[in-house]
């Protein structure tokens, strides 16, 4: 799995992050919530090293994952997002690529450089594992900009499955779709639970419920930067807040 250990994060003199611990259990769906500002994005980005790309970013705190530190001398960046992939809220598949050359381009980005053949299995089984192949296996060479929104979310979870990473996070991976795709993005991460770690963002408190077993409520106000209020299992979370501030939220009353 992956966690965090006091982890702050700062643009120039600006603190956005306090000491954020979490652990975000192999295996498992963690949804990341609260409104907007409270830092959840830049919380991704620290975890696969995405932050440090921010000019004027800065950190403190410790990210672990499979108990290695994440940020240890010497461990390059790129290989750390080979083992902990990222899908955005706007779904980024290569427009004018085929279907089959943008999950590929997964393997690409990340230098590996495998045969036909491989490839070819690769593929269909990165396809698969994200639900789409069923939908594309006639369209393999059709552009991926020709897809629906939720097919195209899919190929881009597809592409960063290409190279068998460790962790997923998800910002915000269905508020650009409508409903009928959204459910078809929420199965394939059913169908990946269990496989490897995922953290989504998610302004949708259903889906949240639906998608994840344990779940953290962000926050931050104009002069404090954000924290974690409460964290546990989804179920304790929306059932049972402990904290006021975790049970207006979730009701809906901010
Ligand atoms: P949303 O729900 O709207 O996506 P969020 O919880 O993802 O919000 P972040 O995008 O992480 O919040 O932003 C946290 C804080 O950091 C905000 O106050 C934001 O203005 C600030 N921030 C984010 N990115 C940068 C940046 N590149 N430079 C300066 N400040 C930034
Ligand atoms: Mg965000």
């Amino acid at each position: 799995g992956l966690e965090t250990r006091g982890v702050s994060a700062w643009f120039g003199e600006r603190k956005v992050l306090d000491r954020v611990s979490l652990v975000m259990p192999a295996g498992e769906v963690t949804a990341l919530i609260g409104p907007s500002g409270c830092g959840k994005s830049t919380y991704l980005r620290i975890l696969n090293r995405m932050h440090e790309m921010v000019r004027g970013a800065g950190l403190a705190g410790q990210v672990l994952l499979a108990g290695e530190d994440v940020y240890a001398p010497g461990r390059l960046p790129a290989k750390v997002r080979r083992r902990i992939g990222m899908v955005f809220q706007r779904p980024n598949p290569f427009p004018a690529m085929s279907v089959y050359d943008n999950v590929a381009a997964g393997l690409k980005l990340a230098g590996i450089k495998v045969g036909k053949a491989e490839r070819d299995d690769l593929v269909e089984t990165s396809l698969q594992q994200a639900g789409l192949w069923a939908e594309v296996r006639d369209r393999l060479r059709s552009p991926g900009g020709a897809l629906s929104g939720g097919q195209q979310q899919r190929l881009c979870i597809a592409r960063s499955l290409a190279v068998s990473p460790d962790v997923l996070l998800m910002d915000e991976p269905c508020s650009a779709l409508d409903p009928t795709s959204t459910r078809r993005v929420e199965e394939t991460i059913e169908l990946l639970r269990g496989r490897l770690t995922i953290v989504i963002v998610t302004h949708n408190m259903q889906q949240a419920q639906r998608v994840s077993q344990s779940c953290a409520f962000f926050l931050a106000s104009h002069d404090t930067p954000g924290r974690i209020v409460e964290h546990g299992s989804t179920e304790d979370l929306f059932e049972r807040p402990r904290d006021q501030r975790t049970a207006d939220y979730v009701a809906g009353r901010f």
